[in-house]
């Protein structure tokens, strides 16, 4: 069976741009720096002053990391986690594929010249038009978890290369997809059956563990439940070749669930298995620094002040924008204060989004150990997964901010 060829191997292909090779944080400095310098001459204060600073040099970090801790896997990023052309050029640079779930996402891989066999459409779900495009555009790799799925893909992309995604989870995941997607193990038979009544060809099984998963055994109950999908599959006569582990990788603890993954997948799977894998987070997240300017401030008065309610900044970009995972992941931001002068005294603020709802809250309780004033900026690091991807325009406010870019690595070889 002719499955995705090139997946053995990654896709190593064009040389990587190297901008300029420096310490990563004194690079991130200086464009941040300059970038202010030159909002400051040109523009009146409440402008769109917000930017990302993007240094792909920790992107680069993060492959490389990836490739020696699992080594043989490879990556199919995530594209909604960060959908920045810039980014996703880069990455398909590096060689990795891509997991899209829409036809936005699979047009904007593909209109990077990336050939569609390195896309899986990775979205259990999908509409007819959906398939008539990834079918229409060479996309044939696609993941199911139900019957009526599985009736749907027969009518509008019989040639599928079918992945079912079976029901994974980790309750220490910030995001849980259990409740959404996946098939129980006491379903996959009868959907595997189906699918081979159907005449459909399955070519793998795969899961998510949730994003921001904490627990590396949430991956290996998942590879073995894998491995009972893989053997229902085979006895009905499909030959399942591929193991899509899906994402969910955590910065913090990747070492650890990477080597957890690969006992497992030895245990589990003791002929070998092609893996494959679905990351988002562990790719974006790190290499994107925000900056955001304090518009407002509101000093407290009164009994409020008496009682040591913290001063108010408002600040150019909240919860509606790109800090929606403060909400979501109930993440605690850390701003700090760039160029501000240190002095002995504790200066405690909580800072808000510019919207008029209360909700667009960002840190309660900042503590900077100077003052904050209305003009000020405000830096945010890891600000690269599931920021720009989920911002809306609420209230008239522009959150789609310009990026500059930085590039501290390069991949050995290159
Ligand atoms: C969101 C998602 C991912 C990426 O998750 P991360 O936590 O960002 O690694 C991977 N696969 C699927 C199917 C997803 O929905």
């Amino acid at each position: 069976m002719d499955v995705l060829p090139a997946q053995q191997k990654f896709f190593i292909s064009e040389k990587i741009p190297v901008i300029s090779k420096s310490a990563p944080s004194q690079l991130v400095d200086l464009a941040i720096e300059s970038q202010i310098s030159r909002i400051t001459k040109q523009t009146v204060l409440g402008g769109d002053e917000s930017f990302f600073v993007a240094d792909l040099g920790q992107v680069t970090q993060q492959h490389r990391r990836w490739l020696r801790c699992l080594p043989g896997v490879q990556p199919y990023y995530a594209v909604k986690c960060n959908s920045d052309p810039t980014l996703l050029k880069f990455l398909a640079n590096l060689g990795t594929g891509f997991d899209c779930a829409s036809v936005e996402e699979m047009r904007a891989v593909l209109n990077l010249g990336v050939d569609p066999t390195r896309i899986i459409f990775a979205n259990p779900c999908k509409s007819p038009a959906s398939l008539t495009f990834a079918r229409s555009t060479g996309i044939f790799c696609t993941t199911f978890d139900n019957i009526d799925e599985l009736d749907s893909i027969k009518k509008h992309m019989p040639e599928s290369q079918l992945i079912l995604r079976i029901y994974a989870n980790d309750d220490s995941a910030l995001i849980s997809f259990g409740e959404k997607f996946g098939a129980q193990l006491d379903t996959t038979a009868s959907l595997l059956s189906r699918a081979w009544e159907l005449g459909l060809e399955v070519i793998g099984v795969s899961f998510h563990v949730g994003t921001g998963a904490k627990n590396p055994n949430a991956f290996c109950r998942a590879i073995r439940d894998a491995s009972i999908a893989f053997s229902e599959a085979e006895r009905l006569g499909f030959k399942p070749t591929i193991l899509d582990i899906g994402g969910g990788f955590q910065d913090d603890c990747f070492e650890n669930a990477a080597s957890a993954i690969r006992n497992s997948i030895g245990v589990e799977f003791p002929k070998g298995v092609t893996t494959i894998a679905e990351p988002g987070r562990y790719y974006a997240c790190q290499a994107y620094t925000l900056i955001t300017r304090v518009l407002s401030r509101r000093r407290q008065l009164g009994s409020a002040a008496a009682s040591g309610i913290p001063d108010m900044l408002y600040q150019s970009d909240g919860v509606y924008g790109n800090f929606l995972n403060v909400i979501m992941e109930k993440e605690r931001m850390v701003p700090r204060l760039i160029g501000g002068k240190k002095s002995l005294g504790e200066y405690r603020y909580s800072i808000w989004g510019p919207t008029c709802d209360s909700v667009d809250c960002v840190v309660k309780d900042a503590r900077f150990n100077s003052e904050v004033k209305v003009g000020d900026w405000l830096r945010y690091d890891n600000m690269g997964a599931y920021t720009t991807t989920t911002s809306t325009q609420f209230n008239g406010f522009n959150s789609s901010h310009e990026t500059f870019y930085v590039s501290s690595e390069t991949l050995p070889g290159y």
